[in-house]
């Protein structure tokens, strides 16, 4: 079942393009494509992209039977920037850690992890091996603390002058779609807000500074303070002996370089360096890296000074989260795709990037818009199960529901989403009432257990439990609406006589839609069985007010779950005295 979809959708075109180039650059060997986070704080759902595009590329490739390292790497050994709002166990007490490396700074209060980066690698891990998505995983800290780079920087150091005079191009340049790169690559947003605190000269940051001793393209954390606030004074090309100070503490020392661990090469250096190491022929990045001067496009003037080549890099659109914009801002946090996988299963997520090309951008949806998301994937699903779906459908949906590993975890009774939502809403957490409903949806064949219909059923009740605000959860009134009941007219007494004597023949999901459906029918005198187009348009109108009337008895509102659930939900002998029998 893992076998390759060849050139039907543009994972198997960028598949194509990348076994071709890792054979022109490294016959025999296995293909590289990489992929860089920063555990600077949660790691943003909108962050997926960049593991997302690589992993469905690798994985094709793997289907085809080639050997393929998608690399990680942590970002780990980038400062800490700034404090980010809303995390729990973090106060302002750890703005004293800025500009140490991201491994240097304690995690937040609670944490089972030794430092910050961990802490929130530790989720992404988590999340990614949920999503099927293999990788090896490189800790930018171990790198260079373990001197692995060491040759790559002494050689920088060497070719600081025709690095300077590359990045010399774009100095003089406004850089604004440089920030917007880092966003892109989560890196830093808050550039200038950064320089204008710590009065470091523009694009040091990025470039490597300047300073009275020339340009140098490396930077040493303190040895004193372990802040990055240094500037290297000296370099002396034999001997490898660097001064450098230190602006925060006033600290000052002599290293050799040739045996000194304690700092990196600057962003716009590392990155094209470790493509050179590492091999790298695939690595996507944001949309904004299309801009001269940002740091793919630099990195890709670099490379070359260190033997390699700019990956391919296909440059990925940006992907929005819908509905959980208030959430996240009344709790201050940033949506992860732990979050996201509370409320969907990792086959919806995958298939979310895997049926878009990189540059489009897509929405993923925490809101109403899930429901319909799901009904969508389960009628492809469908498709796909009886032969129907388009090639570049059931490419996608493969690509959802297994990796060249094999298939991922599925719910054994997939129901419908929307009706387990419904179901969760009502139940609130009583799981034996949960396990009734839903084993009458279709009693010729019920659940034997909740389990057939997990994990899909948790999800749904973690997204009725977070995700839907109170005023539009599901509370089922306690007593019959007496008012309404007594003020109803002919008509209405009719429809609900109607209903309630074919409930207990059509008490499943299928007879349920079928007699609300009919009893404006019967009424207006036509067969339940007609359909639309043997109907009068008003029979639409009629069908809208009797549910509403149904709505209003059942919930005391004008709209709910779908009725053939609710009335499920309710119960057959609630519904009767509901309904005023
Ligand atoms: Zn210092």
């Amino acid at each position: 079942m893992a076998q390759s979809t060849e050139t039907t959708d543009w994972v198997s075109r960028f598949a194509d393009e990348v076994i071709e180039e890792s054979e022109r650059r490294a016959p025999g060997k296995p293909v590289v494509v990489a992929s860089g986070l920063s555990p600077s704080g949660p790691i943003h759902l909108g962050n997926l992209r960049e593991v997302m595009t690589p992993h469905l590329v690798a994985d094709e490739i793997r289907r085809r039977g080639y050997q393929v390292r998608h690399l990680i790497s942590w970002d780990d050994y980038d400062r800490y920037r700034k404090v980010p709002a809303g995390v729990a166990g973090v106060d302002e007490s750890w703005a004293e850690h800025i500009g140490k490396p991201l491994t240097s700074v304690p995690a937040p209060r609670g944490s089972a992890h030794p430092n910050w980066a961990e802490h929130f690698k530790a989720a992404m891990i988590e999340s990614l091996a949920e999503l099927g998505v293999e990788f090896d995983g490189i800790s930018q800290t171990e790198q260079y603390t373990s001197g692995a780079y060491r040759e790559q920087i002494l050689h920088a150091m060497k070719h600081r002058g025709d690095i300077d005079a590359v990045l010399a191009q774009y100095r003089t340049k406004p850089k604004p779609a440089d920030q917007k790169k880092q966003q892109a690559k989560q890196k830093p947003v808050d550039e200038a807000e950064l320089e204008a605190a710590e009065g470091s000269g523009a694009a040091a940051e990025d470039d490597g500074s300047s300073g009275t001793g020339g340009y140098f393209p490396y930077k040493p954390y303190c040895g004193n303070c372990e802040k990055d606030l240094t500037t290297v004074t000296t370099y002396d090309d034999d001997s490898t002996e660097l001064t450098y100070a230190c602006t925060a503490c006033g600290f000052s020392e002599t290293v050799r370089l040739s045996e000194f661990n304690r700092g990196k090469l600057v962003w716009k250096v590392d990155w094209p360096m470790r493509w050179a190491y590492e091999g790298v022929v695939f690595e996507p990045s944001g949309v904004d890296h299309s801009s001269p001067g940002s740091s793919f496009q630099v990195g890709g003037q670099i490379v070359g000074i260190f033997g390699g080549k700019q990956p391919i890099g296909p440059m990925y659109a940006f992907v929005g989260i819908s509905g959980m914009a208030k959430m996240s801002s009344s709790r201050g946090g940033v949506p992860t795709p732990a979050d996201a996988l509370k409320i969907m299963e990792p086959q919806l997520l995958r298939w979310l990037y895997a049926r878009r090309r990189p540059n489009q951008s897509f929405k993923i949806a925490f809101d109403q818009e899930i429901q319909r998301l799901y009904d969508e994937w389960d009628r492809l699903d469908a498709k796909v199960a009886d032969g129907s779906a388009l090639p570049a459908d059931a490419a996608a949906h493969s690509r959802a529901v297994r990796t060249a590993s094999g298939e991922l975890p599925r719910t054994p009774r997939p129901l419908p989403y929307r009706t387990l939502a419904s179901v969760a809403d009502i139940t609130a957490g009583h799981e034996d009432q949960a396990l009734r409903i839903l084993s009458e949806l279709d009693p010729a064949n019920p659940l034997a257990s909740l389990d057939e219909a997990r994990p899909r059923y948790d999800r749904a009740e973690a997204w009725i439990n977070t995700h839907v605000p109170a005023d539009q959860r599901t509370v089922v009134r306690a007593e019959p609406d007496a008012e309404l009941l007594k003020s109803l007219d002919e008509q209405g007494r009719e429809s609900l006589r109607l209903l309630l004597d074919g409930l207990a023949e059509h008490w499943s999901l299928d007879g349920l839609t079928h007699l609300v459906y009919g009893v404006p029918k019967v009424q207006a005198g036509f067969s339940a069985d007609a359909t639309p187009k043997e109907l009068p348009p008003e029979i639409k109108t009629a069908q809208r007010s009797f549910f509403a009337l149904l709505y209003h008895l059942l919930v005391g509102r004008d709209t709910g779950p779908r009725l053939p659930t609710l009335l499920l939900a309710v119960g057959q002998d609630r519904v009767r005295t509901l309904l005023g029998e």
